[in-house]
């Protein structure tokens, strides 16, 4: 069979090749891929920057948003042939830390978790593959191929639940909502906020493209520009770009008692005009949370199915911007900020 595997931490290593058939040590159930959703973390490997071969191979098959059809299902008797699946990401530490023991894998103390399609444990781009049952989360037929959206939804799911428990610390009747960055994690996370009947306002640096539309769509407002001119303190801001003038921002334009959720993966860059001592003042004298939220376990991948199940599934078709084939990666990796929104690398029909 084909994939697209990558030696990581080796720049332009990526290539779509023959490999062998997903190994059986892999998971019972078999596999044919739908798509593959394509998001930065596979570009980061791709650059070399980041990325983990299984131990004793060289090369590592790229991918973590999947979505697939059940050929075999093996002895799972809860998984039929045809089925929509989902496999899950990440995979506990094998100590395994106090977390991860009690399947909060997402909140793994030792970083000895392992992860499809980023370290150690081939991902999804690959014509066939394999997953344990427990790892499989099957989907509504009626979704699709908007499926293969389920990983990024798990993240914003997650996401807003910390938001939700971390409100709870006081009286929490939150009204307005910022979302940072309005990328398949920032829509989605405003989908959300929307499905709690929030007032949603979402940011971004484009004035053209699909984005603009696809906020004002979901009843959400757009807005351009920075924080400080999107006229109110919202009492929660959900950080989706990791870019450090943004986080910055969103600390000091929080409202009292507001709640910050940092999701955004980012390194360096310059910030102007931050006071640490100030911005430290503020969030003290305010009651302010900073919260960061990365991955996603078993809950919040059964409630981000429902959350997807939920939305409106035209709105949902629109997020994905772009298919390509797989042996077009390449063009799948490289992506608009303006035109592209989710780009899927597509191996059969939905
Ligand atoms: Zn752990």
């Amino acid at each position: 069979m084909k994939a697209i595997t990558v030696q990581p931490k080796k720049p332009g290593s990526a290539a779509y090749e023959d490999v062998p058939e997903p190994d059986p040590g892999d998971g019972s159930l078999l596999v044919e891929a739908v798509a593959t959703g394509v998001c930065g973390t596979d570009t980061e490997i791709v650059e070399g920057k980041y990325g983990w071969a299984p131990p004793g191979r060289d090369r590592l098959v790229l991918g973590h948003e999947s979505l697939g059809r059940v050929v075999d299902p093996g002895p799972a008797r809860a998984f039929k042939e045809g089925d929509l699946v989902v496999g899950i990401v990440r995979r506990p530490d094998p100590v395994p830390c106090p977390n991860c023991a009690v399947g909060e894998w997402d909140m793994c103390r030792n970083g000895e978790y392992t992860e499809r399609g980023i370290k150690q444990i081939a991902g999804f781009m690959s014509d066939r593959w394999r997953v344990e049952p427990e790892y499989a989360i099957r989907l509504d037929p009626a979704l699709g191929i908007r499926g293969v959206l389920l990983e990024p939804a798990t993240v914003v799911a997650k996401a807003w639940e910390q938001v939700s428990i971390v409100g709870q610390r006081a009286f929490w009747e939150p009204q307005r909502v910022l979302v940072t960055g309005a990328g398949p994690i920032g829509l989605l996370a405003a989908l959300l906020g929307r499905q709690r009947g929030l007032s949603v306002h979402v940011l971004d640096v484009v004035t053209a493209g699909p984005k603009p539309g696809l906020v004002e769509d979901l009843g959400a407002t757009y807005h351009c520009g920075k924080i400080a001119d999107v006229g109110f303190e919202p009492d929660v801001i959900v950080e989706c770009t990791g870019v450090g003038q943004v986080i910055v921002d969103s600390f000091k334009h929080v409202a009292a008692g507001g709640v910050v959720c940092l999701t955004g993966i980012g390194s360096g860059g310059r910030t102007t005009g931050l006071p640490v001592a100030d911005v430290g003042s503020k969030m003290v004298l305010q009651n302010n949370v900073v919260v960061g939220s990365v991955n996603a376990n078993k809950r919040h991948w059964y409630k981000a199915a429902q959350d997807l199940l939920r939305a409106d599934r035209a709105w949902l078709s629109r997020l994905i911007s772009r298919r390509e084939k797989p042996w077009n990666f390449e063009e799948a990796l490289r992506r608009s900020p303006q035109d592209d929104v989710k780009v899927v690398i597509e191996f059969a029909e939905a």
